[in-house]
């Protein structure tokens, strides 16, 4: 905790106030340029990938970047889903998975979630990753579990964004043209994010021209979609 209360002190004495005028028009509010809904995973920083300003992202996070129905409130996802939609009217959406999620293990090792009952009931949102993944698997038993992984990982963020799609504000919205779904992967050791391109079915380098991760080696990309 010393280490947390020592950063806040650096941000009361240097940060704040070489950044005052921006914290001070913040404070009347905001217009955020994106949703960002991400892992609760400490090594997932969106501002600091995204290298922007308080403001800039509304995040919604939780283990594995999940995004249930809009009829369970009891989460708070689609509460926040619908203030971003609806009232601050964002015009992007990113979903971001991560390398090495915490979340996607415990889907892809159940016994590992037998003493975590709640975490249980919550990646049951992402059931049909799971599903998808076994009808996979199939064909394709020689892939190692790092492997496996990167794939139930890329299958989740696509899973994901068909539920987004779910919540009336996002229906709208995208009707409307207001709105632009974006599906993530950040790859934690290299640095470096994949999108979804669902022309292709594939995750590329979100920079065009930027070496590709090892989860989509250049002419490798792996068709999940
Ligand atoms: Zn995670």
């Amino acid at each position: 905790m010393q280490q947390l209360i020592d950063g806040y002190t650096r941000f009361r004495s240097k940060v704040y106030p070489q950044h005052s005028k921006l914290f001070e028009k913040l404070s009347k509010g905001q217009q955020p340029q994106a949703l960002f809904i991400c892992c609760s995973d400490s090594r997932v920083m969106p501002e600091m990938m995204m290298q922007c300003d308080p403001g800039v992202l509304f995040s919604c996070r939780n283990a594995g970047n999940l995004i249930p129905p809009p009829s369970e409130v009891g989460s708070g996802v689609p509460a926040t889903i619908e203030f971003a939609v609806r009232v601050l009217k964002v015009p992007d959406i990113v979903v971001c998975g991560h390398s090495d999620c915490g979340a996607m293990k415990g889907i892809l090792k159940s016994e590992s979630l037998e003493s975590l009952p709640v975490v249980r009931g919550w990646l049951e949102h992402a059931g049909p990753s799971a599903r998808w993944l076994t009808r996979m698997l199939k064909d394709t038993t020689s892939m190692s579990f790092e492997e496996t992984l990167d794939v139930v990982t890329e299958a989740n963020v696509i899973v994901q964004m068909q539920n987004l799609r779910m919540h009336p504000s996002v229906d709208e919205a995208i009707r409307k043209k207001a709105v632009q779904l974006h599906g993530w992967v950040y790859d934690i050791g290299r640095g470096d994010i994949l999108q979804l391109d669902a022309e292709q079915g594939c995750f590329l380098p979100l920079v065009t021209g930027e070496r590709s991760s090892v989860m989509a080696p250049p002419g490798k990309q792996r068709k999940i979609a």
